[in-house]
């Protein structure tokens, strides 16, 4: 067992937690679980402009609900500006990074000229401290940004823990801003110490955290050599680099990348669409990692299974259909006490929750019980046993078909006798059918289909005793009646 595994996940608050964020998530944790180190949330909240109202708590709340719980954080990036800002200090003191005082409008004509040139654009490095060579003076009315001072040659390697051996020369590699003067009208630190970029910040947070293991999306392939060179630049070369691990975007089912234009993303829209965390943490962790054959596990056992090995190195493809399968299997295994909570909260949703008996527990569990079997969502569940709370509409079919005149008589009877039975319960309701069909010399497949068009609004259910049962015999006998 390697003791000191330290991984962490590193959203930016621009909106929900995004489905490819909450697997890497689940890999760092269940990474970081496998090998009883620490997990660790950080915000990357750098981007203030493009940071939106409650990300932050949707992030949090995401991440509780799916049980990723970590060992420190939230750490949030706008908490540590000044120690960018003394990095980036230290780094231009030691020659590894210098101020650049070009303006946009340089930055453009540069590439403008480049691309006349047929070139492909680059910084050119004018700002850049080489021996012998004289920068020009700094204009006064500029605020220089830092620019990292990347190796002109050479390559950097790694060894992906997904992708495996990867390498990209430093040539294409530019100078990359690494500290920004605050926007006009900032204050406090942001003013004081400037704003990090993205591959700066995680870098110092990365060395600063002790990361040892970093799964992420394999957007940031590109973002990794200069994560290294910066590292390598602060730390010294033969400093120890976090392992970095990319994994593959997830497809849409159309084979297109998961977006929220084709459908649901965050993974509060799956909670509210009545999905279980566990089937979530199941289905996100085959979506580019299995073991063997399993389909179908918990947290304990991912915890216990995940050792980094075996992620996939090209896409999986979201599959609404398979996710249903695994959340049906995640109910019908789940604590009736606990799916008859979260069916509770549809019902009040729904303006049910003060139906008689909508607010007993107990009985929603026994229901729960009864249907769960059938569900591949609570949302499922929760229709079925809305029947007992809501009035139900037969469809015109149903009633012509089951509700006939030869069940009638056999239908006035049991509702008599269920009227009349001393104890409401599944036995004695099973028993009044019974001494109905033989009253009147009907068959079950007759009365039972009629009598569940008539209070369950639709023919086909689990054991109609059982479910009778399940009614306030009030209800029963009024949508009797009806008959
Ligand atoms: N804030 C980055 C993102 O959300 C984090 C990338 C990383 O893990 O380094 O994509």
């Amino acid at each position: 067992m390697t003791k000191n595994v330290r991984t962490r996940i590193a959203p930016s608050p621009t909106g929900f937690l995004h489905l490819g964020t909450a697997r890497t998530a689940l890999y760092s944790w269940a990474f970081a679980r496998h090998h009883g180190g620490q997990f660790v949330l950080r915000i990357e909240d750098t981007d203030v402009e493009r940071e939106t109202e409650g990300a932050v708590e949707q992030i949090v709340e995401s991440m509780r609900w799916l049980g990723l719980d970590y060992d420190e954080g939230p750490i949030y990036q706008m908490q540590r500006l000044a120690r960018y800002h003394e990095v980036a200090e230290q780094m231009i003191a030691a020659g590894a990074a210098y101020r650049c005082w070009c303006t946009p409008a340089e930055l453009e004509a540069m590439r403008e000229a480049q691309r006349a040139r047929g070139e492909k654009t680059h910084y050119d490095r004018r700002w850049r401290p080489a021996p012998g060579k004289t920068l020009p003076a700094p204009p006064s009315d500029v605020q220089p940004v830092v620019r990292f001072a990347n190796p002109a040659t050479g390559t950097v390697r790694w060894n992906d823990l997904v992708k495996g051996p990867i390498s990209i020369s430093n040539e294409e590699i530019d100078d990359l801003i690494i500290l920004r003067p605050a926007p006009a009208g900032a204050s406090g630190d942001a003013a004081a110490f400037g704003i990090p970029t993205y591959n700066f910040a995680v870098v110092v947070d990365d060395m600063d955290m002790r990361i040892t293991h970093v799964y992420r999306g394999d957007e940031h392939i590109n973002n990794t050599p200069w994560q290294i060179n910066i590292f390598r630049a602060i730390a010294g070369e033969g400093a120890l680099l976090p392992q970095y691990g990319h994994c593959p975007i997830i497809l849409g089912d159309d084979g297109l990348k998961l977006s929220k234009r084709r459908g649901a993303v965050s993974v509060t829209a799956y909670k509210e669409a009545g999905y279980l965390p566990e089937s979530m943490l199941n289905y996100l962790a085959r979506l580019g990692w299995s073991h063997g054959d399993d389909e179908l596990f918990g947290r304990e056992q991912m915890v216990q299974w995940f050792d980094g090995s075996h992620l996939a190195k090209s896409p999986a493809q979201w599959d609404p259909a398979k996710l249903a399968w695994v959340n049906a299997h995640h109910i019908k295994q789940a604590d009736d006490a606990r799916l008859a909570g979260m069916v509770r909260e549809e019902l009040i949703r729904r303006g049910l929750g003060d139906g008689p008996g909508a607010d007993d527990v107990g009985q929603l569990a026994l229901a729960a019980a009864l249907f769960k079997d059938r569900c591949s969502t609570v949302i499922e569940l929760a229709d079925w046993i809305s029947m007992i709370f809501a009035k139900v509409e037969p469809s015109a079919a149903d009633l012509t078909t089951f509700v006939t005149d030869a069940v009638r008589p056999a239908l006035r009877t049991l509702r008599d006798k269920l009227a009349e039975m001393p104890v409401w319960g599944k036995a004695g309701i099973g028993q009044a059918m019974k001494e109905s069909l033989a009253a009147h010399q009907v068959k079950m497949p007759q009365l039972a289909p009629a009598v569940r068009v008539l209070v369950c609004g639709r023919a086909q259910t689990p054991s109609i005793d059982a479910v009778l049962s399940l009614f306030p015999r009030e209800t029963v006998l009024s949508r009797l009646r009806s008959a």
